[in-house]
């Protein structure tokens, strides 16, 4: 498959909203990003108030003069749609169709969520409720155009979605039903145990994403080295070819057909200043 290198190439960051959704944008834009994601409101609390139309109005003019594609919004850490608690379970719910409503509001591409926690169930109960719980969505979704996108996890304590297969699972029993896909993220899927060091790593890695859950599921991805080695279920990230992944993961992510086109977000630990730099190695890997 011959290499076409997307005009613009879609590579941003996770930027800040403080302030104002529409600042993540204009931060985006200093630091050299063509795409962001963001928090729509205040990850770690339950209830948020809707953005009001004078912000709204803000983020679309921000959209216009910054000409940022394909934002992805990044969902509650509170929320576990497959929890076996009821009153956990309800607010989670509630939470994300509150997150809904502020992407269609401010037109967003993608939201990404973390699928769910089996903290007191086992994993296949979490996979069904999380199923049930995306299924209330349905009408809603149907209003707008945002995706939802699975993010792959790093198998950590109890968190579900660490393998391809059972995020295909997921896929394949909603995709009639509602817009949804998946964000791989990096850090995660080497930490659950998919080996995208070099070249051939990344070939049997979205060879077997393919077979478990298909490619045209993948919408975007989430850029970041890991702290710690191959398969070990830890998420915790590093800055690029500042962990155990690498540079050459990294140029061989850029190089590949298949991924290239995909958005790409960096959610890298230090910040701004470092992303300038990481985000122009990324365009240079493309070459
Ligand atoms: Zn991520
Ligand atoms: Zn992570």
């Amino acid at each position: 498959m011959a290499k076409v290198v997307p005009d613009p190439l879609l590579i941003g960051a996770h930027t800040s909203a403080q302030g104002g959704v529409h600042n993540a944008l204009l931060i985006g834009k200093e630091i050299g990003a063509t795409t962001i994601q963001l928090f729509t409101s205040n990850q770690r609390t339950w209830r948020s108030k809707p953005i009001s139309d004078e912000e709204v109005a803000l983020w679309h003019l921000a959209l216009k003069e910054t000409n940022i594609k394909k934002v992805m919004s990044h969902n509650s850490y509170l929320i576990n749609l497959g929890s076996c608690k009821k009153e956990i379970l309800e607010k989670s719910r509630l939470a994300f169709q509150e997150e809904i409503q502020r992407c269609h509001q401010l037109n967003i591409s993608f939201l990404n969520f973390h699928p769910g926690s089996a903290t007191e169930s086992s994993e296949e109960e979490c996979l069904e409720t999380i199923i049930k719980s995306l299924f209330k969505m349905e009408k809603l979704c149907s209003k707008g155009t945002t995706r939802l996108l699975f993010e792959t996890t790093a198998g950590q304590g109890s968190n579900v979605g660490y393998s391809f297969e059972q995020l295909g699972y997921l896929i394949a029993r909603l995709k009639d039903r509602l817009p949804v896909g998946i964000c791989v993220d990096t850090c995660h899927i080497f930490a659950a145990g998919y080996d995208i060091r070099s070249q051939e790593g990344w070939e049997a890695t979205l060879k077997e994403f393919n077979q478990k859950a298909g490619l045209k599921y993948l919408f975007a991805m989430h850029i970041n080295d890991s702290v710690h080695p191959l398969g070990s279920r830890k998420d915790r990230h590093a800055s690029l070819g500042e962990g155990k992944i690498g540079l050459k993961g990294f140029k061989a992510m850029m190089q590949h057909p298949k991924l290239l086109q995909l958005p790409k977000y960096l959610e890298t630990p230090l910040g701004p200043k470092l992303w300038i730099d990481e985000i122009k190695l990324l365009r240079k890997f493309a070459k």
